[in-house]
C-alpha cells in the first residue's frame, strides 16, 4: 500500500520505518528543512552536538521501544542530573534528601527527613501537589517550601499558570524524592545516541520504500495519491482551525558560545526563582565532548502565536481536552486519516512516549 505521513519528527519517522519494513510505500513530507522535528541535533566545529530545539535526554522503561531504536544507533550511557540556584546554592532537582541537606541546617535536615520517611516509604516518588495534602506541621512546613522555591516561579515563567492550575501530571514529572538518587530520570534506559539524534533518524529514514520531502507544506490534495495518510501535524491547523486554535507553550532559545572549556557544572541548570528564563542548557556534557569552547542555551518560555514562533507544549487541561476531542470527532468523519504525536494527539509526549505510540499503532494495524 501507499502511505502519506505528514511532519518528519520522531513520530513520523518512527511510523515511516515500520510501514516500509512492512513492504509498503510511505512518502514522508515536512514543511522545515530538516529531518527530526523538534528532537533535531547537529555538530558544531568542535564537535559539541547542540539539540536546536533545547535538551533532549532520551530515557524510557519501554525495553521495546529501546530495542527499536537501538537497532539504528549506538548510546553513550549519559545519566541526567540537574540543578537548580535556589537560596543561593546550586543543589539537586528532583528535590531529594540530598538537596535537604544542602539547604537546611543539619538538625532541621535530619528532622525533615525523618518526617518524610514516617509517611513514604524509602526511594519513593511523591508529586509536590500531593506532599502539600500532608497532615504533619513539619512536611507542611516543607511543602510549602519545596512548592515556592521550585515550582511556583518555574511554573510561572514556563506556563504562565500556578503550578495547580495545571493538570497535576506535569509538575509530577518531577516528584520529590525520597532519597538521595540525584538523577532527572531513574528509567532503566537512559541516554544520548552516540553520533546525536539526527544521525539515528538518518538510519531510520534509510530504506528503499521511504521518500523525503523536505520544505514542503502538506496540502489536502497531496491525499488522493495515497491508501491512508498519517498526520503528525497541529489536527486543528489540518481543519483551518474551524472550531478554534488549540493552545500551546512556546520557547525562544538564546544560543551562546564561550572559549572556555564548561560553563556550568550540570548540563542543565534551572533558575525557578531568577531572571526571566527558567534553565540554561550546555550541550557538551550530553556526549561528553572535549574541546575549548562550549555551548549554552538560555530557555525563555512565551505564548504560541500562529506564524511566530513553535509549538513546543500541547496546555492540557479540560478545555482544551473538550476543544481536542471535538477535532478528534471531526477526524472521525474522514477516511483513511489518522492523526498521532504531540501535536496530532495533543498530548505532552516524551520521546519514548512518541515511539511507543507508534509501535502500538502499528501491531494493530491489519496490512503489518
Ligand atoms: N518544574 C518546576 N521547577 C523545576 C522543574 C520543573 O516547576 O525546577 C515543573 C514545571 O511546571 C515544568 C514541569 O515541572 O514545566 C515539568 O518539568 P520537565 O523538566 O519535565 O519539563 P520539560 O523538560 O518537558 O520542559
Amino acid at each position: 500500500m501507499k502511505f502519506l505521513i505528514v511532519g518528519c519528527g520522531i513520530s513520523g519517522i518512527t511510523l515511516a520505518r515500520k510501514l516500509a519494513e512492512n513492504s509498503h510505500q510511505v512518502t514522508i513530507v515536512d514543511e522545515k528543512d530538516h529531518i527530526g522535528g523538534n528532537c533535531f541535533d547537529y555538530f558544531n566545529q568542535e564537535g559539541i552536538c547542540i539539540h536546536k530545539y533545547g535538551t533532549h535526554i532520551f530515557h524510557t522503561e519501554n525495553e521495546t521501544v529501546w530495542r527499536f531504536l537501538s537497532r539504528f544507533t549506538q548510546w553513550f550511557p549519559y545519566q541526567h542530573e540537574v540543578k537548580a540556584l535556589i537560596d543561593g546554592q546550586l543543589v539537586p532537582i528532583p528535590f531529594n534528601f540530598n538537596t535537604i541537606e544542602q539547604l537546611f541546617p543539619m538538625e532541621m535536615a535530619n528532622r525533615l527527613i525523618n518526617a518524610l520517611l514516617s509517611e513514604f516509604p524509602f526511594n519513593k516518588k511523591v508529586p509536590i501537589l500531593k506532599l502539600r495534602e500532608s497532615q504533619s506541621k513539619d512536611l507542611q512546613y516543607l511543602a510549602d517550601y519545596v512548592y515556592e522555591k521550585v515550582f511556583l516561579h518555574y511554573t510561572e515563567k514556563q506556563w504562565g499558570v500556578r503550578p495547580e492550575d495545571l493538570d497535576p501530571l506535569v509538575t509530577g514529572r518531577v516528584p520529590v524524592f525520597m532519597g538521595r538518587d540525584n538523577r532527572y530520570f531513574q528509567a532503566k534506559y537512559q541516554g544520548i545516541p552516540l553520533e546525536g539524534y539526527t544521525a539515528m533518524f538518518e538510519k531510520m529514514l534509510d530504506h528503499p520504500n521511504i521518500t523525503i520531502l523536505l520544505n514542503t507544506k502538506f496540502d489536502k490534495s497531496m491525499s488522493k495519491d495515497f491508501d491512508h495518510c498519517y498526520y503528525t501535524g497541529p489536527i486543528d491547523e489540518y481543519f483551518d482551525y474551524k472550531l478554534g486554535q488549540l493552545p500551546y507553550r512556546s520557547l525562544r532559545f538564546k544560543f551562546l558560545t564561550f572559549n572556555r572549556s564548561y560553563f556550568q557544572t550540570n548540563s542543565v541548570v534551572n533558575y525557578p526563582n531568577n531572571y526571566d528564563f527558567t534553565r540554561i542548557g550546555e550541550y557538551k556534557y550530553f556526549l561528553d565532548t572535549q574541546c575549548g569552547s562550549t555551548v549554552v542555551s538560555y530557555e525563555y518560555p512565551e505564548g504560541f502565536s500562529l506564524g511566530e514562533n513553535e509549538r513546543y507544549y500541547p496546555i492540557i487541561n479540560p478545555e482544551n481536552k473538550c476543544l481536542y476531542q471535538k477535532y478528534l470527532d471531526l477526524a472521525k468523519g474522514i477516511d483513511k486519516l489518522t492523526f498521532l504525536g504531540r501535536l496530532g494527539d495533543y498530548k505532552y509526549y516524551d520521546m519514548d512516549q512518541a515511539v511507543s505510540r507508534v509501535l502500538c499503532l502499528i501491531n494493530k494495524l491489519p496490512v503489518c
